[in-house]
């Protein structure tokens, strides 16, 4: 009996993709660089399914069914070439090559494009919901040809998570786009984090609240609009008691946030298309902050507010104050996130649908949540919403929410607490409704120093004034 689809690099990830086909009844051939991975796999979890060991490249291509399809699950990066590499010689055309690994977009395009001129399909996919998700249903985001989706789609969709009874897996679109929105998506999980962190150190700097009261506060909302797994875990967290030392988990845990480079890549093509990402762009810089250990102790001595708790109704409200603000900017980070996947399939003519893409991230992945409904419902409605700020059902709740937002934002400004993720959310939201922005003057000084030149709101045509050494206009053109 021959294998439906092979897995190759049998890391944590891959182990547990592999154990996962071979319980959903598929017959799995497995391969890893060192034999000892393959064999422990087969040792531990053989009786789960119907596994095909293999300890050469060359036998593993022979214990797939044709066209075969063989999915890579190894180190990002100049590992995955190699990968490829020692594959492609193997493979013939019609064949399928999946890169299921944290690949940059870019490297899957340029893979795609190579193994496209050999007939091979090359399918870049996203994999998200870590470990567990690999194992127990991972949201699945697949690029690459609509062809290969014939085949593949049926077993991914088959092992990714369900979310009332639909699969959170989809072709997402050609070559990287799959890669692109697995991208996309942990930009928005940064600042969703960040969102949720900078909420936990309102609540305690400015409303008093210990660990244990917020773990109880984030329960509550997460029966809430805002119920999803990273609020959930969170409150997790904060109820943990260390037991070394007795101290809330929290306060033990050096506040220096890491990071493994796919939040930074997504700010960097935010740059690139000129997309407005401003609230991950943050989350990405408040981890750069939190780890800057020489600046950070070099600035401890800086002047600041005095930090007097908020009492009375304030402090009364505050907890819900703080969800609504949580909320809003949330809603933000969200639209941001989609309008960089909007002009990145305009950019890389790929045909993403929106809609389906919040479908898929409902279940099995980090940023799962129920307010991925309402994001599927928004483009349901509208598939060409310029922004999900001005779909019917977040315009409304984040105009509902937005006095709550200020006062939060307004309370943290004035004792001193750091809230990038808030303020440039509302500085966006803010940015949007503006009637008139104050661009109109950056291009009258671009005029100036540079003659950069400026259009008109009255007339058609680029203009330049002939600013005088003494700043007085000397002829207009
Ligand atoms: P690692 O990223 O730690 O990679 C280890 C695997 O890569 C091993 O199988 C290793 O083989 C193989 N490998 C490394 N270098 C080479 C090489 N030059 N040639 C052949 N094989 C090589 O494993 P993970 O399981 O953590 O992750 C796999 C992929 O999934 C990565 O791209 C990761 O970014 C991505 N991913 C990880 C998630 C997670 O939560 N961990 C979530 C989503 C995606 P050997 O055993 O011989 O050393």
């Amino acid at each position: 009996k021959k294998a439906s689809i092979g897995v190759t690099g049998l890391a944590v990830m891959g182990r547990n993709l592999a154990r996962n086909l071979a319980r959903h009844g598929h017959t799995v051939a497995l391969h890893n660089r060192s034999e000892q991975r393959t064999k422990e796999l087969v040792e531990q979890f053989g009786d789960e399914g119907d596994f095909i060991p293999a300890y050469s490249a060359q036998a593993f291509v022979d214990a797939l069914e044709r066209p075969r399809q063989v999915v890579i699950m190894v180190k990002a990066g100049a590992p995955t070439d190699a990968v490829i590499d020692e594959f492609v010689p193997l493979l013939e055309k019609g064949d399928v090559i999946v890169d299921a690994g944290n690949a940059h977009f870019a490297d899957t395009r340029r893979r795609e494009a190579a193994l496209r001129e050999k007939g091979i399909h090359f399918v870049g996919t996203g994999v998200s919901g870590g470990e567990e998700g690999a194992l127990h249903g991972p949201s699945i985001m697949p690029g690459g040809s609509k062809e290969s989706y014939q085949s593949l789609g049926p077993l991914f969709e088959d092992i990714s998570a369900k979310v009332d009874g639909e699969p959170c897996c989809t072709h997402v679109g050609a070559d990287g786009a799959g890669h692109f929105v697995k991208m996309v998506h942990n930009g928005i999980e940064y600042a969703d984090m960040q969102l949720i962190a900078e909420s936990f150190d309102l609540l305690r700097g400015a409303g008093g609240y210990s660990p244990a009261e917020i773990a109880q506060v984030f329960q509550t909302w997460n029966s809430g609009r805002l119920d999803s797994y990273l609020i959930e875990i969170t409150s997790q967290v904060l109820a943990h008691t260390d037991a070394a030392s007795g101290k809330p988990f929290v306060d033990v845990v050096a506040d220096q946030a890491e990071q493994k480079g796919t939040g930074r890549w997504t700010v960097q093509i935010g740059l690139d298309l000129g997309v407005p990402i401003s609230g991950i762009a943050e989350a990405v810089f408040a981890r750069s902050l939190s780890g800057s250990s020489n600046l950070r102790e070099a600035s401890r001595g800086l002047g600041g507010p005095s930090r007097a708790p908020l009492t009375g109704s304030a402090l009364h409200t505050f907890a819900d104050d703080v969800e609504q603000a949580l909320y809003a900017s949330k809603v933000v980070a969200y639209a941001q996130g989609f309008n960089q996947i909007q002009a990145g399939g305009a950019e890389y003519g790929w045909d993403i649908d929106l809609g389906k893409v919040a479908s898929i991230w409902r279940g099995g992945c980090i940023i799962r949540a129920k307010f991925l409904n309402d994001i599927t419902a928004a483009y349901a409605d509208e598939p060409a919403l310029p922004t999900l700020l001005t779909s019917g059902g977040f315009r409304k709740a984040v105009e509902d929410a937005q006095d709550s937002w200020r006062s939060v934002i307004s309370t943290a400004v004035r004792l001193g607490i750091p809230t990038p993720g808030f303020s440039t959310a509302l500085a966006y939201y803010d940015g949007l409704r503006a009637e008139r922005l104050p661009a109109a003057l950056v291009q009258g000084q671009r005029d100036y120093f540079g003659a950069h030149t400026y259009r008109r709101v009255d007339r058609e045509g680029s203009f330049h004034t002939a600013w005088a050494a003494d700043g007085r206009p000397e002829s207009s053109a």
